[in-house]
C-alpha cells in the first residue's frame, strides 16, 4: 500500500512526489505484531533495526555536561567544529581517509545525510543504482527526490554482492550515483577489498558516476573480517564519492539522531543548503554526545561484537537445521537473510498455500507469533530477514517456534 492510498482515505490531496513511496513493510509488520502483543499474544519481534544495548555511560555523561554548560542553542549549520574534528580524526584513524573538516557534514541521522545528498544532486530522470536486497529507505528517498532507482538483484550465490558486470550493465548516461552498503542491511553481507576492486575499476571507467557508500555497520563485523571503504582503496574516487557513517549502530545511539559523511567540498556545501531549510542543524546535545562516542574509549565495541557474533552463530545454525530454510553466514551487521524457497508451495495446517515469502512471514506471525520481515520488503525474494539484536533466550524461543511451524507445513 502506498502512502498516497492511506492519505487519500483520510481526505487529503498528497503531493505527487510521494505517490510511489511505500509505507514500510517493516513498519506494517511491527504495527501488527505490536497490536497482537497488546491483545496478550506472546509475540516475539525480530524486526528491530537497532542494537538492544544501552548507550554507554560516558556518552550519556557528555550529553548531560553539554546541557549543564548551556550547549542548548542552534549550532553551526552542518555540525559543530568539535564534532567535525572528531569525525575527521575518526576517518583518518579507522579508515585511512583524509577528510578535512570542510569535507565533513553532520545531520540528523545517516538517513538525513542520504536525503540531503540526493536532494542536493538529483534532477528528474537521474538514476541511482541500488543493489538488492537493499535498505528500502534508499529507493524511497531517491524517489521522493525525483530520481529513478535502478534496482540490481544480487543473489545469494554472489554473496548478495554487486558484481562488476552487473554494475557495468546498469550504468547509463543518466546514472548519477551507485549506492553501496557494507555490511548490509538486510543481508549482513560485506565487501572485502577484493570484492570492491572490480567495482572500483568499472567506476574509474565511468567518470560521470558518483559513488555513495553507507558504512553504518562498520563496527559490527565477525570472524576477523577486515572492514574497508572504497575511497581508502582508491583515492581517485574521493572527488566523486560520499562516505556515509553514523553513531546509531556502533554506539547504540539510534535515538540521538546523528549521522555524518565525508565528501568533496562542493557536495558538502550543497548538502548544507538543503539542511539549512530542513532542520537548521542537528541537535546540539546529541552532537556533544557524538564527540564523546568518537573520541572516547572504543574497547567496548569488541565486547558487543562478540555478543552479536554468538547470536549470529546461534541463528544461522538453527535456521540451517530447519528443512526448507537456508542461510548464508553473514560477515557483519545484526541481520540474517535466509532463503525460504524450500517452504514455498507447502500448505499450512489451516490449508493455506505458501506461495511467497510474505505468505511465509504472515504464517510465522499468525501461527508461531514470531515477527520477521519478508524479502519482498528488501527487493529480493524468496527470503526473510531476522534481526538478532535481541536476547539469546528470546532468539532460542523464537527459533523453536519457527522450527515447529516449518515442521507443521504439508507437501
Ligand atoms: N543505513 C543503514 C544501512 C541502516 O540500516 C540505517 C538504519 O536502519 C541507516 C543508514 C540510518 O541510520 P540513522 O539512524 O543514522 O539514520
Amino acid at each position: 500500500m502506498t502512502i498516497m492510498a492511506n492519505i487519500e482515505e483520510a481526505g487529503f490531496r498528497p503531493a505527487a512526489r510521494i505517490a510511489s513511496v511505500g509505507v514500510s513493510k517493516i513498519l506494517q509488520i511491527g504495527a501488527k505484531a505490536a497490536a497482537m502483543k497488546r491483545e496478550g499474544l506472546p509475540v516475539i519481534i525480530l524486526g528491530a533495526g537497532e542494537p538492544d544495548f544501552d548507550t554507554p555511560d560516558h556518552i550519556k555523561e557528555a550529553a548531560k555536561a553539554a546541557i549543564d554548560a548551556g550547549e542548548t542553542k542552534y549550532t553551526a549549520l552542518d555540525g559543530t567544529p568539535q564534532l567535525k574534528q572528531a569525525i575527521s580524526a575518526k576517518f583518518r584513524r579507522e579508515n585511512g581517509l583524509d577528510y578535512a573538516v570542510d569535507e565533513v557534514t553532520v545531520a540528523t541521522g545517516a538517513k538525513q545525510i542520504l536525503f540531503n545528498a540526493f536532494m542536493a544532486t538529483i534532477d528528474p530522470g537521474d538514476e541511482v543504482i541500488i543493489p538488492t536486497p537493499y535498505w528500502t529507505s534508499y529507493s524511497d528517498i531517491v524517489e521522493v527526490c525525483g530520481g529513478t532507482s535502478v534496482l540490481v538483484p544480487c543473489d545469494a550465490q554472489s554473496g548478495f554482492r554487486l558484481q562488476a558486470e552487473q554494475l557495468e550493465k546498469a550504468i547509463t548516461p543518466k546514472t548519477r550515483w551507485v549506492l553501496l552498503n557494507s555490511p548490509s542491511n538486510p543481508s549482513g553481507a560485506a565487501y572485502s577489498a577484493k570484492d570492491y576492486q572490480p567495482l572500483i575499476d568499472v567506476l574509474l571507467a565511468h567518470p560521470h558516476v558518483w559513488l555513495m557508500v553507507d558504512d553504518m555497520y562498520e563496527h559490527i563485523i565477525y570472524d576477523g573480517f577486515t572492514f574497508v571503504t572504497p575511497v581508502a582503496l582508491e583515492p581517485r574516487l574521493k572527488s566523486r564519492a560520499l562516505t556515509i557513517n553514523g553513531v546509531s549502530k556502533a554506539y547504540a545511539m539510534t535515538g540521538w539522531r546523528i549521522g555524518y559523511a565525508g565528501g568533496p567540498k562542493a557536495l558538502i556545501k550543497a548538502m548544507a543548503v538543503i539542511q539549512s531549510q530542513a532542520t537548521s542543524c542537528p541537535s546540539s546535545v546529541s552532537q556533544a554526545a557524538a564527540v564523546a562516542a568518537l573520541n572516547g574509549p572504543q574497547a567496548f565495541l569488541k565486547d558487543r561484537q562478540d555478543s552479536f557474533k554468538r547470536r549470529r552463530d546461534l541463528v544461522v545454525g538453527r535456521l540451517n537445521a530447519i528443512e526448507g530454510l537456508e542461510c548464508r553466514t553473514p560477515e557483519g551487521a545484526f541481520y540474517t537473510y535466509a532463503s525460504c524457497a524450500g517452504v514455498l508451495d507447502k500448505v499450512t495446517p489451516k490449508g493455506q498455500k505458501i506461495t511467497t515469502d510474505a505468505d511465509f512471514t504472515d504464517y510465522l506471525l499468525e501461527e508461531a507469533h514470531v515477527a520477521v520481515v519478508p524479502g519482498s520488503a528488501f527487493g529480493l525474494s524468496p527470503f526473510f530477514r531476522i534481526s538478532y539484536a535481541t536476547s539469546e533466550a528470546e532468539l532460542v524461543e523464537a527459533l523453536d517456534r519457527v522450527e515447529k511451524a516449518c515442521a507443521a507445513l504439508q507437501g
